[in-house]
């Protein structure tokens, strides 16, 4: 009897798509990943008009194109999408399914596991494959104390979701072919109990702290709101940007957006300043990529001032403000 085709699926997020990137780095890892496996790599794309879609992932690393393009599916609908994706499923009987951690991924990726009974590694920071052709799903755990490495043994498809920033996608090749199947949407579908009345796009900020080479980073230990606002002063003297830590943001001193690590951004800046952050494993793993660490703590033993580049042991509040001096008057002169 002949071989089933293994293969390796990434569902295609591209909703926000010019800063949400993470389709692009899950087929570029799915394309490594496949090697070993002599497995296909496939992209799930559903929606209306997606072509556009359809030819972005197989430029960046596609073999298949599973695309379910209708007039009904223009609206994201997660009863829709997660029947489609069952179904599909349930028909072909991929070995992975890669997901992108995003704000779609993490509502939709749960669900999907749990209709299919299989296990999933939410939020992973790596994968890999054993010599027994199973996906190692990296994944801190334990809040965040150590990394697990995760194998789905018995249940398929084996599923991940990803966080952007973690895999860099391969580069654009327009001469890339791929199999584009353009699938019926089912007539077996009910309608979804949830109905969408309207759509608003967030504001954009002018830029966002994963492409900033220069980003000023404060925690808890900055104090209070007052404090924190002063790192924009010193972002903007740089030419940056802002993150924060998880307290910070609980705290309303800095929107979501400026989240780094585990449930935030992964950054990768030139430079980065770290003001009043202990270090914890959940923030750091967003700073995989930084080139070179300046932290302000008045610890020293903080985890954070060891794994910097150049530790200062200080008052946050109180540098800040001779930063912020110093720089203006250099500005001036
Ligand atoms: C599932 C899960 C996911 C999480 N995800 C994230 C995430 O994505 N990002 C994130 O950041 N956190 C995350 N966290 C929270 C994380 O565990 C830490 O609690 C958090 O990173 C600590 O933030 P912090 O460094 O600002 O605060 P603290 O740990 O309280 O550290 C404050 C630091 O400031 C220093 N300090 C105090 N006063 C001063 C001063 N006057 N001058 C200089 N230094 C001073 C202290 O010495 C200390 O090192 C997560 C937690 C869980 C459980």
């Amino acid at each position: 009897m002949k071989e089933k085709q293994k293969s390796i699926w990434v569902f295609g997020d591209y909703r926000n798509y010019y800063q949400n990137r993470v389709t692009l780095q899950l087929l570029s890892k799915a394309v490594d990943l496949a090697r070993p496996m002599n497995a296909e790599v496939c992209a799930v794309v559903i929606g209306c008009d997606i072509d556009e879609w359809i030819m972005e992932y197989t430029a960046h690393g596609a073999d298949r194109i599973l695309a379910i393009d209708h007039p009904s599916l223009i609206g994201y609908s997660t009863e829709y999408y997660l029947s489609l994706v069952e179904q599909l499923v349930g028909q072909r009987d991929p070995d992975i399914l890669l997901i992108g951690a995003t704000d779609f991924g993490r509502e939709f990726a749960p669900r999907l596991a749990k209709r299919l009974k299989t296990g999933l590694s939410a939020d992973c920071v790596g994968l890999d494959i054993t010599p027994e052709g199973l996906l190692v799903q990296i994944a801190p755990s334990f809040g965040g104390n150590m990394l697990a490495e995760i194998v789905t043994e018995k249940h398929r498809p084996q599923m991940a979701t990803v966080r952007p920033g973690t895999f860099k996608e391969i580069p654009h090749n327009h001469e890339r072919t791929a199999i584009v199947e353009r699938l019926p949407l089912p007539d077996n579908l009910s309608a979804p109990r949830v109905r969408v009345v309207e759509y608003e796009r967030a504001v954009e900020r002018e830029h966002t702290i994963e492409n900033a080479s220069v980003i000023v980073c404060g925690g808890r230990g900055m104090g209070n709101r007052n404090n924190f606002k002063k790192l924009k002063e010193l972002a903007n003297l740089l030419g940056g940007d802002v993150g924060a830590t998880r307290p910070v943001v609980y705290a309303g001193w800095a929107d979501h957006g400026a989240l780094v690590g585990q449930a935030g951004k992964h950054i990768k800046p030139k430079i980065l300043f770290s003001f009043g952050i202990s270090g914890a494993i959940q923030h750091t793993a967003g700073l995989g990529e930084a080139n070179f660490i300046v932290a302000i703590n008045k610890n020293p033993q903080a985890t954070m001032m060891k794994m910097a580049d150049v530790a200062i042991s200080a008052d946050a509040g109180d540098l800040l403000g001779s930063l912020i001096k110093e720089l203006k008057k250099r500005i001036r002169e």
